[in-house]
């Protein structure tokens, strides 16, 4: 299968946002502000929305936090001039909080349940069901949200305890994926015979090891058509965490499994918390699955150009992409998805320069101090002396009038 053929799923409306049923994989991401902080919490959370992130989970941990949801809704649209779907994260006492604070239940969007932290035995299916029953009296969807860190321990026994007396044991391992996708099918089963809607489930199964989660979420996708959520939680820092995060998402979403994402990327101390953000778009569009921004394709340059003017030069249009694309979005939308090269010499450059809308292959060690430029694969000019970059830059901004049409007045794009 293949991410053009993606494994249809039940739409799910989360704030006005598509979830599933085709509808464009959609970027989620989470503050780790304090919510009782309601201040930090609605700044954090307009800084992940204008990143990029179209749903912004929030923690609801205890009465103080539950209390602020309004107030930081209306100070998201009144302070932030944001509009962005909120979805309240419950653990422990959701059961509790969702009752004690009605109005917090109306505002948010969506209601995470994780099934693994809702209580034991006969308490585990009264929690469970007066959550799901906020859910449907305030018209909201829930993601039926299962971690491998806390998972249902009776669950896990049961099957555990089937597995010994099988005739050939699966391991621990395969043991706990089977779990994982018996809890987030079963609590959907339950939640729907509580009365919530079939399509108002999104699933997720939620591990931190990468060959787990492709297992579990293969597994999981081919027993349900509800959304599916994905994420390698605890993902961890760094290049490492990006790494393993794009991989386990990339081999799910090349599958057509997963209609919404986050990189749970552990920040550096102080670090900037919309790179989660960052690694979801840049991950859809390398996969062609959404376009966000341009694109600039920049070679990694090598001995052949031992000059910074390339480097400057990609870092430059980058740049101005970036900026004016925050204008193109409400006026040119289609210039999300253009492809400018800047090459480094003569090895590469002309050909990558056509492949891309528009390119150009700068100058390498001892070539001619010439660059060519090519649009829509034909080479259109050649640029020379010290206002190379403003007159390529130039004719970047040429190319996108031309060739991507104005939307009209207020029709800019959402998504
Ligand atoms: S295009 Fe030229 S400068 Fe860039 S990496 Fe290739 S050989 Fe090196």
């Amino acid at each position: 299968m293949t991410a053009a053929e993606r494994r249809p799923t039940v739409p799910c409306l989360v704030g006005g946002v598509p979830v599933g049923g085709g509808a464009p994989v959609v970027v989620q991401s989470m503050t780790n502000t304090d919510t009782a902080d309601a201040v930090a919490t609605a700044a954090q959370v307009a800084e992940l929305a204008r990143a990029g992130s179209e749903i912004v989970r929030i923690t609801v941990n205890n009465r103080a936090a539950a209390a602020r949801v309004p107030e930081i809704r209306a100070r998201l649209r009144d302070q932030h001039g944001v509009e962005v779907p909120l979805v309240g994260d419950f653990h422990f006492n959701g059961h509790v909080l969702l009752r004690e604070f009605p109005e917090t239940a109306d505002t948010l969007d969506k209601l995470r349940i994780n099934p693994g932290n809702v209580g034991r035995g006969a308490r585990h299916d009264r929690n469970f069901a007066t959550m799901v029953q906020a859910a449907i009296d305030h018209g909201k969807p829930v993601r039926i949200g299962v971690n491998a860190g806390s998972l249902d321990p009776e669950l896990m026994d049961r099957l555990m305890d089937e597995n010994a007396r099988a005739p050939e044991p699966a391991s621990a391992d395969a043991v706990l994926r089977r779990a994982m996708v018996e809890s987030a099918i079963s609590s959907a089963q339950a939640a729907e015979e509580i009365g919530l809607a079939h399509d108002r489930i999104v699933l997720s199964c939620k591990v931190s090891r990468l060959q787990d989660m492709v297992a579990v979420y293969r597994d999981l996708s081919a027993r349900t058509d509800l959304p599916l959520h994905l994420g390698l939680t605890e993902a961890g820092m760094g290049s490492k965490g990006i790494v393993a995060t794009t991989a386990a998402l990339a081999i799910l979403l090349q599958d057509g499994i997963g209609d919404t994402i986050r990189a749970s990327l552990t920040p550096d101390p102080g670090g900037d918390r919309t790179l989660e953000v960052r690694v979801c778009l840049d991950l859809l569009q390398s996969m062609g699955l959404r376009a966000f921004r341009p694109q600039v394709t920049a070679c990694p340059g090598c001995g052949r150009t031992t000059s910074i003017v390339f480097q400057e030069l990609a870092q430059r249009i980058e740049r101005h992409l970036d900026e004016r694309m925050a204008v193109w979005k409400q006026e040119r939308p289609g210039a999300a998805s253009l492809h400018v090269a800047v090459m480094g010499c003569i090895v590469n450059g002309p050909g990558e320069s056509r492949a891309a809308d528009i390119g150009i292959s700068l100058p390498g060690t001892g070539e001619e101090p010439r660059a060519p430029v090519y649009v829509d694969g034909d080479k259109v000019t050649t640029l020379e002396g010290p206002t190379l970059a403003e007159d390529f830059i130039a004719m970047v901004e040429r190319y996108v009038e031309e060739r991507f049409e104005r939307a009209p007045a207020g029709a800019g794009a959402a998504r």
